[in-house]
């Protein structure tokens, strides 16, 4: 089953920039695809461009074999988690994981079912009523996925969500995200500049060079490249 799927996918910035272009990528349902590659060659913009964040100059976006190439980033099911997280400061953990519930206008029972439901998977039950500034870093990366994952998405985009950690942080949300993978089945998106990172945690790579794709590998594939 192909969960998403891209197709000739190109950005033009308006200042004429061309950020991306002729981008085809077909990612199966569950697969973890990493995208590495130095600064500026236009991971970001992908990725934005698959939730929905910036528009699509031309090419198409379908997920699960539907076109959501000019569909609105809260009707597509994708859920991103940002570099900085962007947790809403003034709110508790609760309410943070909450708020993308309320803006869909669930029902309040359904929203607290849901929301205690990954706050206990997450181990975030401590801090429910807690605010950021008390929570500690890995607290903070539990909480930006507890947020994605209650709207129950069928991919989940990450960008460099783990530059800002210390290493041994690093390596244990590492593992999280794989378990995740494991365990929900979920397809993962994973934007880095570190080739080890995109290596160790992609079943597939791939490297991108002045907004287009080098190539697509299995990580073993670009060990073993001479
Ligand atoms: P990466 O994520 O790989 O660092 P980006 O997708 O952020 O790359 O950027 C790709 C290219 O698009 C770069 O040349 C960057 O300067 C340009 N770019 C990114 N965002 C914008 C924007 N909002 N307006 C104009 N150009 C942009
Ligand atoms: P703490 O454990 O730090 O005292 P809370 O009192 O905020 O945290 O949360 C205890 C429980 O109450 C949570 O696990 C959750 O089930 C529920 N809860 C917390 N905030 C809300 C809220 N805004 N709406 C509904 N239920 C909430």
């Amino acid at each position: 089953d192909i969960d998403l799927e891209l197709v000739q996918l190109r950005k033009v910035y308006p200042g004429g920039t061309v950020a991306v272009e002729g981008f085809d990528l077909r990612v199966k349902r569950g697969e973890f695809i990493s995208f590495v590659g130095p600064s500026g060659c236009g991971k970001t913009t992908t990725l934005r461009m698959i939730a929905g964040l910036e528009s699509i100059s031309s090419g198409d976006l379908l997920i699960r074999n539907r076109n959501f190439t000019d569909v609105p980033a809260e009707k597509r099911p994708t859920a991103t988690i940002f570099q900085n997280y962007a947790i809403f400061p003034h709110m508790t953990v609760w309410e943070n994981v909450a708020f993308g519930l309320r803006v869909r206008k669930l029902p309040s029972a359904e929203i607290k079912r849901r929301v205690d439901a990954i706050i206990d998977k997450l181990e975030l039950g401590s801090v429910a009523g807690a605010k950021e500034g008390a929570l500690a870093g890995g607290q903070k990366q539990r909480l930006a996925l507890a947020r994605g994952l209650v709207t129950e998405p069928d991919i989940l985009l990450l960008d460099e969500p783990l530059g800002a950690l210390d290493a041994n942080l690093r390596k244990s949300i590492q593992e999280e995200l794989k378990l995740l993978q494991r365990n929900l089945g979920l397809t993962f998106v994973f934007v880095t500049h570190a080739q080890s990172e995109a290596l160790s945690m992609g079943d597939r790579v791939v490297v991108m060079n002045a907004g287009k794709v080098e190539q697509i590998s299995a990580p073993f594939e670009l060990y073993t490249r001479p």
